[in-house]
């Protein structure tokens, strides 16, 4: 069921260069109902009016189910008017907001493998994803693997949190693929280039495999056409794309020059 309510940034913080996490808490101080890696719609109010992006909820750990709040985590977009708006405000911001809305959920019937691969703030909906999935990591016949992309490793978002879940869990495989560094000192679990590389080290089955993919449309595609090669269908292959906002301003009507009219007029002569 969805719902509508109104929300005040209450932290920030930074993870990366380009990144930041934001904390909003429900005004009417009710729980956050959502299932993991299901997206809101916020609606901000900037100099120029309201505007509506979706962002996808980042709420993790052990009270992930019992909070008022919602974490989120935007990477900044040259020239885009909520980067410019959240990068640039302070606590105190308000919003409205609705949803939850997606369809990339932990699968109802578990598969052998459930592959989530994702770029940048694309890890967003993995995160309550994974901890929902550590309770059936370890005792249920699941292997999870994460397909994880990022420019380099200073934009590894949620290292700590991720590496730890490596740690504890055998059925748990993490590659971690960096496109614009190549590292000296490279961990088993990293790689340079894209995400799209390694799918096939996997040998992907459609018979046993369930895919989520999140993030860049790019990367969706891309990975979603190498799958549909190996006999994938579409509803094994969940996709989120982090599509942007249209340009939704009207350019204004330019005043034609008076040669441009007389033009106008002269070629109009033509059709007479
Ligand atoms: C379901 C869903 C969930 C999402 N979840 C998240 C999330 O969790 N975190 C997150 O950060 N974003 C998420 N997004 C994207 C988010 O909604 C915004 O689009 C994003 O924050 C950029 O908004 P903006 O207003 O800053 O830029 P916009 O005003 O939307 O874009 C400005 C201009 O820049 C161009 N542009 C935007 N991004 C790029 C880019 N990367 N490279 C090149 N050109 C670009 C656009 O074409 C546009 O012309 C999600 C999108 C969807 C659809």
């Amino acid at each position: 069921m969805t719902e509508k309510f109104d929300v005040t940034l209450r932290r920030i913080r930074r993870l990366s260069e380009s990144t930041l996490d934001f904390r909003f808490d429900r005004n009417d101080g009710k729980l956050v109902i959502f299932e993991p890696g299901q997206f809101f719609r916020f609606v901000f109010t900037d100099a120029a009016g309201d505007f509506e992006r979706s962002y996808s909820l980042c709420n993790f750990g052990e009270d992930v189910s019992d909070t008022s709040y919602l974490d989120l985590v935007i990477s900044f977009v040259d020239g885009g008017r909520a980067s410019q708006y959240l990068f640039n405000c302070g606590k105190g911001i308000t919003a409205t907001v609705s949803g939850p809305f997606g369809r990339v959920l932990v699968p109802e019937t578990l598969p052998r493998r459930l592959f989530l691969v994702a770029t940048s703030v694309g890890i967003a909906p993995f995160m309550p994803i994974l901890t929902a999935l550590s309770s059936a990591l370890g005792k249920l016949k699941v292997e999870v693997v994460l397909l994880f992309g990022a420019r380099s490793r200073d934009e590894f978002l949620y290292q700590e949190e991720v590496l730890a879940i490596k740690e504890r869990y055998d059925c748990f495989t993490l590659v971690m693929c960096y496109s614009r560094e190549v590292l000296g000192d490279q961990q088993p679990y990293e790689r340079s280039g894209y995400v799209t590389d390694q799918l096939g080290s996997f040998s992907p089955d459609p018979d046993s495999d369930k895919f989520l993919l999140c993030g860049n449309p790019y990367m969706i595609d891309d990975c979603f056409g190498l799958l549909r090669k190996l006999g994938f269908r579409a509803k094994q292959v969940v996709r989120e794309k982090y599509v942007f906002a249209k340009e939704t301003k009207v350019k204004e009507k330019k005043a034609l020059t008076k040669e441009q009219k007389e033009l106008i007029v002269e070629k109009m002569k033509k059709y007479k």
